[in-house]
């Protein structure tokens, strides 16, 4: 894999000295999308590079640990080739994806971030984290933007729609949505979350046909406010599982709808990778393979996707990540980086099931 992957990086640096404006398209180009899922111990930080060279990092894990998880992002950017990173979205004003932040601008460059505006949870750490992030941008004279639903994100090479964002969300459907959602019956309804979560930046991926869902932490009620009684985001081949896991998402109005064939889950050992979530994501109509970032403790020998799946077995990790390579016919590779191994998925037959 290692020395493929030099190879097409060979092959992209010819095709980039002799044509330009080719890799706009992954149709017309062949290229790549990258997403690296880091390991942040139960935070989140998912990197997407495009053929283009543009980089979407999605939350900087936790202050905190010397730095460990910005060298863990620095990392896996130098694995892309890349040196700097175009947009920094944070879904939102907790620790485990905003708390990253100072460390990571110590030690790369940022084009700008990308929020949801103000911090909405007051009191207790969310409301510490907001400030710090502020002092942090205002310090680094960095530029912001704020997401609002229905924005597309100005990154090249991919189409980012924010779907959610500061507990607002898209009132119309995506491309390939808007059909009756049967899932919405059979899912409890839940009170409404008042903490940041439920004002996490969600966006809807697509790279040619291959389309990945990153929702943060979105809570339960809201989710049911976006798929119920339609579905607005229609099928997706990859989620990412919100909320590491945690039981507090991924209702199965949203996870039994979407249909992914592939769910990644950015838990920790003790963080997230709860044992109902598990279930309702191996269940799901479409499921192909369940990736973690973590073998998580609370699910225990039962629960746990199979080992080979699993980036990290052992407490305290070694930052093990997992790697998504996808082309734009929607087939794409993941590899677990503690094994070495990779598992293919073929073309997407869903962005065309309208
Ligand atoms: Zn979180």
């Amino acid at each position: 894999m290692r020395w493929q992957r030099l190879l097409s990086t060979i092959a992209v640096a010819g095709l980039l000295a002799g044509t330009s404006g080719w890799m706009q398209s992954p149709k017309g180009g062949g290229g790549k999308l990258k997403v690296y899922f880091v390991d942040v111990e139960g935070g989140q930080a998912t990197l997407f590079v495009t053929p283009a060279g543009q980089a979407l990092l999605i939350d900087t894990g936790w202050a905190g640990n010397d730095g460990r998880d910005a060298d863990r992002i620095v990392a896996a950017a130098k694995d892309a080739g890349i040196k700097k990173i175009d947009y920094v979205l944070i879904t939102h004003y907790h620790d485990d994806h905003v708390g990253g932040v100072p460390q990571l601008l110590d030690r790369m460059p940022v084009g700008a971030f990308i929020d949801h505006g103000p911090n909405r949870e007051e009191g207790g750490a969310a409301e510490k984290n907001y400030a710090t992030y502020e002092k942090t941008l205002a310090a680094a004279k960095a530029k912001r933007i704020r997401a609002k639903p229905g924005d597309v994100l100005p990154i090249v090479g991919m189409k980012a729609t924010v779907v959610s964002a500061d507990g607002k969300l898209i009132e119309s459907a995506l491309e390939g949505g808007g059909e009756a959602n049967q899932y919405c019956k059979d899912t409890e309804t839940r009170p409404a979350d008042p903490t940041e979560n439920a004002r996490s930046v969600g966006v809807a991926i697509t790279f040619g046909k291959l389309k990945v869902l990153d929702l943060g932490d979105l809570t339960w009620a809201k989710e049911m406010e976006l798929m119920c009684p339609v579905n607005r985001l229609g099928k997706v081949d990859v989620y990412i599982v919100s909320h590491h896991g945690w039981n507090q998402s991924s209702s199965p109005a949203l996870v039994q709808a979407i249909k992914a064939r592939v769910a990644i889950m950015d838990n920790g050992a003790k963080k997230g990778g709860s044992p109902s979530v598990i279930e309702t994501v191996q269940r799901a109509l479409g499921l192909e393979t369940l990736w973690q970032l973590h073998f998580s403790e609370e699910s225990g020998e039962d629960d746990n996707t199979a080992d080979e799946y699993i980036a990290n077995l052992e407490r305290p990790g070694d930052g093990n990540f997992i790697e998504l390579v996808g082309s734009g016919d929607g087939s794409f590779d993941v590899e677990n980086s503690r094994t070495g191994r990779v598992k293919h998925y073929g073309p997407s037959s869903q962005a065309t099931s309208h």
